[in-house]
């Protein structure tokens, strides 16, 4: 089986590898159970401190990482680099907080003293996905490194030369050797990895299927599993909002990463009183942006990630449209000058959406803004609640009571007020319901990662 880069703005082949063969699958793990024991012996402020140097590395050499992404998996290089940067914050902030976790913590008991040690657990298993081919890995690998857990990155087949270049970051770092692996393999040798007794637990960050996939393998060997799967976000805006601010949020929200994040806003949940201020506002930004190569300045929206990705949301799309969804303009096939194999996609608007079309029920991973209208907040949330999904949520109001309301109602591990939802070091991320479980980032991020051991002593 061999692993691709395939630039989606020109279809072009950047670069083919061969997976790994079982063999040296099993050479890794046993490096990462190495590593395991160099790590545990490291004292956690020596751990932090290479971090500290991986942020800065990851600060020099952010041009040519934001690159490698942006030809990999179409994002611009204006939001590549953005990602890359966020990465040296995250690596500072375990850098900075990561030992102060870590510390013992002291329990008063009746008799002797007791307290709870963090202890590292061993080799992770991190299964990623190519939407923010850097971000997503590095909010794994910064708690867990420091917390002396190695990683064994299965990188999305499609963003080889970006798991590559995390491994050669890490190894440059200086941290010991086997800390930190890329594994060149399909998904097909997921299994072989985590049913390996020295591998002590998983993290996956994708579709459903995958996490689902992932999460039953480790049930049944009994590991420890944290999954962050897809979304489709709700976002309500109330009678009382700024519109304006409001539909530039959206316009943020829905067409970040050429509309393909698991927290964009993807559900357009408005009061009947501003829905038609509303969607024209929205409307005229979203037909304004600029489509072409991610490599360009002035580009707001490049390529989906592949010709096969943009053919499946043509499909959901269709039968969106075939079930009464009303498309109101875009999510369509475009060419772009001087790109003839480019995945182009319009960013588009459906409305009057009914409950049995995809666009209803199922993630559009594209930037296809689905609009709803409802009467009054209950049916918002209601509507908003209607979705398997659960992991963020905004609204956009000025009234109190209906902050306290919502954000009391809303099932799902994020509401934003008056802004989008976005990841943060400093705050715990993840979802509830098929959206996954467990949280990354802030302090939960790091003590997911590790064994809590109670300590007491007579
Ligand atoms: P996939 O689930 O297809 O892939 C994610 C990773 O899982 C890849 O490394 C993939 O490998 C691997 N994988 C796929 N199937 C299996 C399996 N059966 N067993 C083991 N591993 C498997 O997702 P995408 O890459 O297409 O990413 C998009 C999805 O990720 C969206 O649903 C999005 O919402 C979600 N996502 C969630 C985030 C969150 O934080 N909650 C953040 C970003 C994205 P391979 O590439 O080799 O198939």
């Amino acid at each position: 089986m061999s692993i691709q880069s395939r630039n989606p703005a020109t279809g072009e082949v950047l670069e083919t590898f061969s997976a790994l063969s079982d063999h040296a699958i099993e050479d890794k793990i046993a490096r990462a159970a190495e590593g395991a024991e160099a790590l545990r012996l490291l004292p956690v402020k020596d751990r932090a401190r290479l971090l500290e140097k991986l942020a800065g590395l990851l600060e020099e050499g952010c041009e040519d990482l934001a690159t490698i992404a942006t030809m990999e998996m179409g994002k611009t290089l204006a939001a590549a680099k953005a990602e890359v940067k966020k990465c040296a914050w995250v690596c500072r902030y375990y850098a900075e907080h990561g030992p102060e976790f870590l510390r013992d913590d002291p329990v008063q008991i009746d008799e002797g003293s007791a307290y709870v040690a963090h202890l590292p657990l061993g080799p992770i298993l991190a299964v990623m996905p190519w939407n923010f081919p850097y971000w997503q890995v590095f909010r794994f690998a910064a708690p867990a490194l420091v917390a002396g857990n190695p990683g064994l990155l299965k990188h999305a087949s499609n963003v080889p030369q970006c798991a590559l270049a995390i491994e050669d970051l890490i190894r440059t770092a200086g941290f010991p050797k086997g800390s930190f692996q890329t594994l060149l393999i399909g998904s097909d040798k997921v299994e072989k990895v985590l049913r390996d007794k020295r591998v002590r637990g998983a993290t996956l960050t994708g579709s459903g299927p995958a996490g689902s996939a992932v999460a039953a393998l480790a049930g049944e060997e009994i590991k420890p599993s944290l999954l962050e799967l897809g979304g489709s976000d709700a976002f309500i805006v109330m009678p009382s909002a700024d519109l304006d601010a409001a539909a530039q949020a959206a316009v943020t929200g829905r067409t970040q990463n050429n509309g393909q994040s698991c927290i964009a806003a993807k559900r357009f949940i408005i009061h009947t009183e501003v829905y038609d201020g509303f969607r024209d506002k929205f409307a005229e930004r979203l037909k304004s942006l600029k489509i072409g190569d991610p490599m360009a300045e002035d580009t707001d929206i490049g390529p989906l990630v592949s010709a096969d990705a943009r053919d499946d949301i043509l499909e959901q799309v269709k039968q969106s449209i075939d079930a009464g969804a009303k498309l109101s303009f875009g999510a369509e096939k475009v060419e772009v000058d001087g790109f003839p194999n480019g995945a182009w996609f319009s960013p588009g608007m459906m409305e009057d959406i009914p409950e049995n079309a995809p666009a209803y029920r199922d993630e559009i991973f594209a930037p296809v803004a689905l609009m709803f209208r409802v009467p009054n907040l209950d049916e918002a949330i209601e509507l908003a609640n209607n979705s398997d999904f659960g992991l963020g949520s905004a609204i956009f109001t000025k009234e109190k009571s209906e902050v306290t309301h919502a954000v009391r109602r809303l099932e799902a591990g994020a509401t934003a007020v008056n802004r989008i939802v976005a990841s943060d070091p400093r705050l715990p991320f993840g979802g509830v319901k098929t959206s996954g479980y467990g949280r990354e980032l802030a302090k939960d991020g790091m003590m997911a990662l590790v064994n809590k051991k109670t300590v007491t002593i007579s």
